[in-house]
C-alpha cells in the first residue's frame, strides 16, 4: 500500500491560523509583532525565501522590516544592521538570511543576535540550551519536522531514527529532538560507511543532504516514516532528496517536495517570532 502523505501545506496552514489568532490577541493589547530580516546580496533563491517569509508575516498579522545590504557589504556593516535590530524594541525577531557572501563571518554575525530575538534558533546559546535539555528557541526546520511526526500519531518512544546530514541547522538539532523523544538516533554523513545498512534500520528516516534522488526505495525499511528535507532546484523545479515515486511504495508516511517540510519551516518561523514577542512583551 502506498504511503500516506504528510501534507506540510495543510498542517502549516493550521499552525499559521493559530499564530494569527494569538497575534490578534497581542494586537488588542497594543502589541504589533514584528520580524526583522537582514539579507545580503541578491541571490535569487534567498530573494524567494525572504519574499515567502514576508508574505507569511502579512498573513498572520505581523509587520516585517527588511534590510537589504549590498553583496560586497563589510562584516562591520552587517554587524551594525544586527545591532540596530537588537536595540529596536519594536522588532521581536531577527533573521539573517543565509548563506552570506564569502567575505562575511556567518558564525560571528549570528552570535551577535540577542538570543531572545534569535527566531531561527541558530545562536550558540539557543543551540546549547537545546543540547542540554533546556530548549527555548528551536530551529524552524527541525521544529516543523517534529510537528509533522506528531501529526502521524506514531509513538516515537524507542524507535530507531536515522538522520542523514549533520548540519547545525537541520541534522544536529533534529537528532537532539528525536533523542529527547526517546528515539535511538544515528547521524549519518558523507563519511558514513555502509549508509544503506543504517537507513534500512530506520523507523524514522530524515534526509537533509541536498542531493536529488539520493534516498532510493532499497534504502528504506518497509513501513518507515520518511522525511525529506532536501531542496534542490533542477530545471527550475524544486526537488527533494528522496526518490518519491518509488519510496512512497515502501514507506508508511512520506513528505512531498514541494509541500512538505518547506511550508512547515515558515510556519515555525512565525510561531518562533510570536513566542519571542510574547517573551519580550508579556
Ligand atoms: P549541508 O549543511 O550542506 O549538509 C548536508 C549534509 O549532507 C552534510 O552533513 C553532509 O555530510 C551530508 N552528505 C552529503 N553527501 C552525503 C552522502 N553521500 N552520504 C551521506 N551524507 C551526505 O545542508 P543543510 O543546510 O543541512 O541542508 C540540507 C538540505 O536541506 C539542502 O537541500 C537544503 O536546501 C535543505 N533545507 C531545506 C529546508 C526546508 O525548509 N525544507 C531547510 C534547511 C535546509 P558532511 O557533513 O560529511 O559533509
Amino acid at each position: 500500500m502506498a504511503a500516506q502523505i504528510l501534507d506540510g501545506k495543510a498542517l502549516s496552514a493550521e499552525i499559521k491560523a493559530k499564530v494569527a489568532k494569538r497575534t490578534a490577541e497581542l494586537n488588542k493589547q497594543g502589541i504589533d509583532v514584528c520580524l526583522g530580516v537582514i539579507m545580503v546580496g541578491d541571490d535569487p533563491a534567498s530573494q524567494i525565501y525572504v519574499r515567502n517569509k514576508q508574505n507569511a508575516c502579512d498573513k498572520v498579522g505581523f509587520c516585517s522590516r527588511t534590510v537589504i545590504l549590498d553583496k560586497g557589504t563589510s562584516q562591520e556593516d552587517l554587524e551594525k544592521a544586527i545591532e540596530g535590530m537588537n536595540e529596536d524594541d519594536a522588532i521581536h525577531g531577527i533573521l539573517v538570511q543565509l548563506p552570506l557572501p564569502p567575505q562575511l563571518d556567518e558564525k560571528k554575525a549570528l552570535a551577535l543576535i540577542r538570543p531572545e530575538k534569535d527566531v531561527d534558533g541558530f545562536h550558540v546559546v539557543n543551540a546549547g540550551m537545546l543540547f542540554t535539555g533546556q530548549k527555548q528557541v528551536v530551529p524552524c526546520t527541525p521544529k516543523g519536522i517534529m510537528a509533522m511526526l506528531k501529526h502521524t500519531g506514531i509513538d516515537l518512544n524507542g524507535k530507531e531514527a536515522v538522520v542523514i546530514g549533520r548540519s547545525d541547522i537541520v541534522g544536529k538539532p533534529i537528532a537532539m529532538l528525536l533523542l529527547e523523544q526517546n528515539c535511538t538516533v544515528t547521524i549519518c554523513h558523507s563519511h558514513t560507511a555502509q549508509l544503506r545498512e543504517h537507513t534500512r534500520r530506520a523507523d524514522i528516516l530524515v534526509s537533509a543532504v541536498g542531493k536529488p534522488g539520493f534516498v532510493t526505495a532499497d534504502m528504506v525499511m518497509p513501513g518507515a516514516v520518511v522525511i525529506d528535507v532536501g531542496i534542490t532546484r533542477v530545471d527550475g523545479k524544486v526537488v527533494g532528496d528522496v526518490a518519491f515515486d518509488e519510496v512512497k511504495e515502501v514507506a508508511s508516511w512520506i513528505t512531498p517536495v514541494p509541500g512538505g517540510v518547506g511550508p512547515m519551516t515558515i510556519a515555525m518561523l512565525m510561531e518562533n517570532t510570536l513566542e519571542a514577542a510574547e517573551r519580550l512583551e508579556c
